[in-house]
């Protein structure tokens, strides 16, 4: 069983023009899907050929396998990062906006909070909304790290790699974050992960 793309989950062209589809014939057709090729080529005739794309992560982390490790976990975080945008965004609503209140002040902070958090992360990687330790943290990742590999639970992500924004927004960061908390963060996925969240 090998490792494949989730389907997107709308049009390439549905976020225009926040997100574009020459976007997403490069990020999804082309740096995802290698990511993807990768990981088949490094676990066919392995153990972990018919593993699951989260188990596949979670056993390159504890055997040290770095190069499995990142095309493995970069195929899982593009699979949830295009669950994260949608072309109807709606702030938080049902038990994530009453976390949001708990843990993070309110929807404003929360998207304070992320803005700074991605901007702020150094070179490449992502920014998270995690429930660790029963609470709602903003955090980020470097490189192709995952808070699967930490035990750690994710509800949303924004990739803040430049592939991710530099056809759209070359290297202004910060207006990708804006485009994205206005009008592309999919808070309903959020609140679907944190509802099933043990
Ligand atoms: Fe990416």
């Amino acid at each position: 069983m090998a490792v494949s793309q989730i389907p997107l989950p709308f049009d390439k062209a549905a976020l225009e023009p926040h997100m574009s589809s020459r976007t997403f014939d490069f990020h999804y057709g082309k740096h995802h899907k290698t990511y993807v090729d990768n990981t088949n080529a490094a676990i066919k005739g392995t153990p972990l050929e018919n593993a699951s794309l989260p188990e596949i992560v979670k056993s390159a982390k504890q055997s040290g396998n770095q190069k499995l490790f990142n095309n493995a976990a970069q195929s899982w975080n593009h699979d949830f990062f295009w669950q994260s945008l949608t072309p109807k965004s709606a702030a938080p609503a049902g038990k994530l906006a009453e976390w949001v209140n708990r843990d993070l002040g309110g929807f404003d902070k929360l998207k304070e909070a992320f803005k700074t958090e991605a901007v702020g992360h150094f070179a490449a990687g992502w920014a998270w909304l995690v429930v660790k330790d029963g609470k709602l943290v903003v955090t980020s990742y470097h490189d192709a790290d995952t808070p699967i590999a930490h035990g750690v639970t994710p509800l949303l992500t924004c990739d803040v790699w430049e592939h991710a924004y530099y056809l759209d927004y070359q290297n202004a960061r910060a207006g990708f974050l804006d485009a994205f908390l206005a009008n592309l963060a999919n808070w309903k996925f959020a609140e679907e992960n944190l509802n099933k969240a043990k």
